[in-house]
């Protein structure tokens, strides 16, 4: 053991001398010279939020090692380094940490004391967080040292951080390049969107979304009248091809429901389904009329967009925080809205607390409109009572659910005869309802989360559409065609060759992406102040930074 150690002491000893005759020496600064071939590396910069962990030390190693191996066969080396700090989360770290954040300002107190002992020194370090630059600088200086330590072969006299002036000079050059060739755009965008901050967030910003993705969906709203009320309830669904088998309508009994304008009709969704639709739709064009609960609406006659007359009824698995609040029935398809009928159909207390007449609910029965091969019958009640699922609320049917609907959607097929749907697979039936409701006025795309989602900084996010956002346009053919010949004919070569294919795949799905968001450290749109340009536009090609930044 005592061995071990003093042998470990000798190479530190090696170790630290020869660093310090680099240092002295500056062996690692490039000059230009005649007699030398030029060779130059960058590696991505480091986000400069925190300590360095292990993967770093991977990454720029690989990069020194590179460096260090063109030296010695004869290059004229030059391995620059710098700091990427702009975009959002050092901003949402910082403002975390000035809402007084337990669980931030623990994480941050840790990652000081790695380099700072003096208790009272860390707690001065911590408050100077408050400011986002702050942050940033203190750990871009530790992540040098740390570097320096590592003994990679760096010429420091060209660092920076992306904050810096001469840096938004080549983000503002870029931008303007981007432009003239037309390749800037702009356009309504749905976007992910913090209720508590009130500005859109994207997945560094939301809680665990690199572990468990946050995704957009598109429900449609269908429009059935209420023609005694003069209403119209607004039933969302992943499913248009299931209207065609429409037997009542879902409602929470004491769920918080709201009436409002909008476009001169009187919609009626769920008191949160309110508050996103406004996110999704210009709020002038929205008017609230009146508050009412689920049960107000129970027994209620309702008229589809196809001319089927149904009733509304009772349902406790209906969430009133998801979607619309407001849910059709389609029980020979649908697990929840099986089960939920049984449970209505074998309740006669319940039947009779909101008035309802019995023949009525007794005489709903499923209406079989899709066939898929192996099932006979109906594939819901099939599928539930092969699991003996007994209630509503029995959490097996979220599984159900999806298992049913794979299935359906691969293998299904229409059998009702309407619009030319008869004989089409689900998944093409189901396109073609959602462009025929949406054509006929009859329905309206409402926009959700996969799952629940919240900001680090704990705010709710919900879905909503930005009007003017900015964009880069990748969907143009010249770019196209210059980028995939750059790749294809090894102008740029991709190490190793096997990932060649991932890139021109890319080239060929990439469309529109946001290049700018309204918040963040970084460089403001040229020609637009309000809007800072996106941290990875920022950054993608920085390695030209230091080929044109004498002249910028
Ligand atoms: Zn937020």
């Amino acid at each position: 053991m005592q061995r071990r150690e003093e042998f470990l002491e000798w190479l530190r000893g090696i170790e630290k001398k020869w660093q310090g005759v680099w240092r002295e020496k500056r062996v690692f600064e490039a000059h230009p010279s005649g007699d030398r071939p030029k060779y130059f590396i960058t590696v991505p910069y480091p986000y400069s939020n925190g300590p360095l962990h292990i993967g770093h030390g991977r990454t720029y190693t690989i990069g020194d090692i590179i460096a260090r191996y063109k030296r010695l066969r004869g290059f004229n080396v030059l391995f620059p380094m710098a700091f990427h700090i702009t975009g959002t989360p050092i901003i949402a770290y910082s403002e975390m940490i000035s809402r007084g954040d337990e669980r931030t300002i623990g994480l941050y107190r840790d990652y000081i004391s790695l380099y700072i002992e003096d208790k009272d020194e860390v707690e001065k370090i911590l408050e100077s967080f408050k400011d986002p630059l702050n942050l940033a600088v203190f750990f871009a200086e530790r992540i040098q040292r740390d570097f320096e330590e590592l003994g990679y072969s760096i010429d420091w006299r060209r660092r920076f951080h992306t904050g810096e002036p001469i840096y938004n000079r080549f983000v503002t050059w870029q931008y303007f390049k981007l432009a003239d060739k037309g390749l800037i755009t702009r356009g309504d965008h749905i976007v992910t969107y913090c209720l508590l901050h009130r500005q859109p967030e994207g997945e560094d910003d939301i809680q665990d979304a690199d572990v468990n993705p946050v995704e957009i969906v598109e429900y449609t709203a269908v429009k059935f009248t209420l023609p005694s009320r003069g209403w119209i309830l607004l039933a969302a669904t992943l499913r248009p091809e299931t209207l065609f088998g429409v037997t009542n309508m879902w409602v929470h009994p004491e769920g918080d429901y709201v009436v409002f304008d909008w476009r001169g009709e009187k919609l009626v969704v769920s008191e949160k389904a309110f508050l996103k639709f406004k996110h999704q739709y210009p709020e002038e064009e929205v008017s609230f009329v009146t508050r009412i609960k689920g049960r107000d609406l129970i027994g209620e006659n309702a008229v589809s967009p196809f001319g089927d007359n149904v009733v509304v009824l009772p349902a406790w698995f209906v969430d009133v925080e998801n979607a619309t609040g407001v849910v059709y029935s389609e029980p020979s398809d649908a697990p929840y809205d099986y089960v939920a009928l049984i449970d209505l159909k074998s309740n006669p207390d319940l039947i009779n607390k909101y008035s309802l007449k019995p023949d009525l609910v007794q005489s709903i029965e499923p209406r079989k409109i899709i066939d898929v091969p192996g099932i006979s019958g109906h594939h819901a009640e099939i599928a539930v009572k092969s699991a003996g699922v007994k209630s509503q609320l029995d959490p097996r049917i979220e599984d159900i659910t999806k298992e049913v609907y794979r299935e359906q959607f691969y293998n299904g097929v229409m059998i009702v005869d309407y619009a030319g749907i008869k004989g089409l697979p689900v998944k093409e039936a189901r396109e073609k309802v959602k462009e025929l409701l949406y054509s006929m006025g009859k329905a309206i795309p409402f926009y959700e989360l996969n799952r629940r989602a919240y900001c680090r900084g704990g705010g709710e996010i919900i879905v909503a559409k930005i009007a003017g956002q900015w964009f880069i346009n990748y969907n143009v053919k010249w770019l196209k065609e210059k980028s995939r010949k750059m790749i294809e004919e090894d102008v740029v070569k991709i190490v190793p060759s096997k990932y060649k294919k991932l890139f021109l795949d890319t080239i060929d799905w990439l469309d529109k992406r946001p290049c700018a968001r309204k918040r963040g450290i970084g460089t403001s749109l040229p020609w637009d102040q309000d809007w800072i340009i996106e941290s990875l536009s920022d950054s993608t090609i920085y390695m030209a930074f230091y080929t044109i930044a004498h002249i910028i």
